[in-house]
């Protein structure tokens, strides 16, 4: 009982809007790592996936919702299927980009891509650049 008082006591903002936005429980992570492991993404990230949630429980918002990573996860799920804990991490970087959408910022601008540019990048890595879940 004491555990889960102090634990409420020092959530941040951010954690509480990162977990209302995704459902997920941010302190469900105990950082075994594996979903980084298992990430296709991760030699194109700042920051890991599994260093995203951790800078998530202590709150550090600005070097969250400043990174690459974020916007370079590809919703592909892979860490969900891998974690032990069940939490959704493909969830909690939609939320985060939804954070950053919110205030209107955004990673790319589809404006600012040269047409001969669009017209050979695979349409996958496109949509990923852009909005994934979010509407
Ligand atoms: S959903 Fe994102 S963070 Fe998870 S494995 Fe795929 S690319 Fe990596
Ligand atoms: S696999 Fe799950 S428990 Fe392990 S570091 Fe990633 S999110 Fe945390």
């Amino acid at each position: 009982m004491r555990t889960e008082i102090s634990i409420k006591n020092t959530k941040s903002k951010f954690l509480g809007k990162v977990e209302e936005l995704s459902g997920e429980s941010i302190y469900a992570c105990y950082q075994c790592g594996k979903c980084s492991a298992g990430c296709p993404s991760i030699s194109e990230m700042d920051i890991s996936p599994s260093e995203i949630i951790r800078l998530v429980q202590l709150g550090e918002e600005k070097e969250v919702l400043n990174s690459k990573t974020i916007w370079i996860c590809a919703s592909c799920f892979t860490c969900v299927t891998r974690c032990p804990k069940g939490v959704d991490l493909a969830k909690i970087m939609e939320s985060l980009r939804q954070i950053n959408l919110r205030k209107n910022v955004d990673y790319v601008s589809p404006l600012s891509i040269p047409k001969e540019i669009l017209s050979q990048v695979p349409q996958i890595a496109l949509v990923s650049s852009l909005r994934k879940f979010s509407a």
